[in-house]
């Protein structure tokens, strides 16, 4: 009898599996609305975006908690389902409430806040960036929940306010204000991604990112005389800058072998596509950003300015020391007439997250479930994401966007007509609900 029941409670649990017919559209809806909350950042107002998530997540009876920062407009949202498992740690879903800004202009006749259906696409600022990914993460634990499975371990999901400017109010304020609150084993953000042409033309590369770039940002100024342009000299501050510029450039191609590009190597056949994306991921790199010069608005073109400007956004491969950098660049350009001044605060080397895990291996096993003939990668990102803050806590962060892109929509991101595939879009929601069931 003891045995009977037990069986019979068992029974509903493994008989359900969810019911993606009715689901599917719900996503769909999710994503649509979210996207037609504009939260825009700068400035970041995610009071509407948190709520939102927050009223669709409770209807189902997911423990929902938001963090108002401080003015009211900046507020953070954890969510969390209890596992079975107390021994284990959490895992933590991170996603971002904020999206960059738009040119209307060069949308066209696509509404950027519509979240339209067109020609297989949902269309809108986030689709990419992070929205769609951020309903993966409600879709995983809502359809936990419908289908009245308890994960093996704790569910936690984070929607942070201020990914796109540097998450001051939103990863790193939670982890300064309520770290036990978002206390985890593993963090699955945004980050690798599956594609058939950036990595290797014609070859399904499926790379899940284990660690990033380091951002340094540079301000060189030159100091010169001013005087009149018919006479030129030699204490042109912009032809000071010119020179310094080209000696700096010339540092650029350094960086030590990296172990994870060489994983994307050997998963790419051996050899990269041409691209700025491989480039960028196989050195150290100085991207000539701004430059600022000139007397008067507007600059009068006949006078030589005492004092020109330029920025260098460099990033830097794991393994290389923002300090060395630094001093290599200052040897290089050797001229007391140029100062170097960084304008962030080097966070360090956050180094590689370990993906010698069971969660590293349930994301492969879930991406081959689908994509049966993808080559499945550890990866390194050029950009940098929260993910970092994580690692530096020495916590695994992933990045695992469960899509597979063609490089011409994944540049949309950031861009304009961003817009993400529908039919990728439902099995993203389908691999990440895999994920968040199983064990590992
Ligand atoms: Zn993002």
């Amino acid at each position: 009898m003891r045995l009977l029941g037990l069986m019979m409670l068992a029974l509903p649990l493994a008989a359900a599996e969810p019911d993606w017919q009715t689901l599917e559209p719900y996503a769909l809806s999710l994503l649509q609305r979210f996207i037609q909350i504009p939260s825009i950042n700068p400035p970041a107002d995610t009071k509407r975006a948190a709520a939102f998530m927050k009223a669709e997540l409770e209807a189902v009876g997911i423990a929902v908690k938001l963090y108002d920062t401080g003015d009211g407009k900046l507020v953070n949202l954890v969510a969390r389902i209890p596992g079975r498992d107390k021994s284990k740690k959490p895992l933590l879903l991170l996603n971002h409430l904020d999206v960059v800004p738009v040119d209307r202009k060069a949308w066209g006749t696509v509404d950027p806040f519509s979240g339209a259906l067109k020609d297989g696409f949902i269309w809108g600022r986030g689709t990419l960036d992070m929205k769609g990914i951020g309903v993966m993460h409600m879709m995983a634990m809502i359809t936990l929940k419908k289908a009245g499975l308890t994960p093996e371990r704790d569910i936690i999901m984070l929607a942070s306010c201020d990914e796109e400017t540097g998450g001051e109010k939103g990863v790193k304020w939670m982890l300064q204000n309520h770290a036990a609150d978002i206390d985890a084993e593993f963090v699955l953000d945004e980050g690798g991604l599956g594609t058939r042409d950036i990595f290797r033309e014609g070859k399904l590369v499926y790379g899940i990112s284990v660690a990033e770039k380091q951002p340094l940002w540079i301000r060189l100024r030159a100091t010169g005389t001013a005087a009149h342009g018919s006479q030129p000299i030699p204490e042109n501050a912009n032809m000071i800058l010119y020179a310094a510029l080209a000696r700096a450039m010339a540092l650029a191609e350094g960086g030590k072998a990296n172990d994870v590009v060489e994983a994307m190597r050997k998963a790419s056949g051996g050899e990269f596509a041409a691209g700025k994306f491989t480039a960028a991921i196989q050195k150290n790199t100085m991207t000539l950003t701004t430059l600022r010069s000139g007397v008067g608005d507007p600059p009068k073109i006949n006078v030589i300015p005492s004092a020109a400007e330029a920025t260098l956004d460099c990033r830097l491969l794991p393994g290389t020391s923002a300090e060395e950098f630094v001093s290599e660049l200052k040897a290089r350009i050797n001229d007391k007439r140029v100062t170097v001044e960084l304008t962030n605060t080097p966070p360090g080397d956050p180094g590689t997250s370990n993906y010698e895990t069971g969660l590293f291996r349930v994301l492969k096993q879930v991406i081959l479930k689908y994509h049966p003939e993808a080559e499945v990668t550890p990866m390194l990102v050029p950009y940098s994401t929260d993910s970092t803050k994580f690692r530096h806590k020495g916590l695994p962060a992933y990045g695992f966007t469960p899509l597979v892109l063609p490089g011409q929509i994944l540049a949309t991101m950031h861009s304009d007509a961003e817009r993400i595939p529908l039919d990728q879009f439902y099995t993203g929601v389908r691999m990440m609900f895999d994920v968040v069931r199983s064990e590992f």
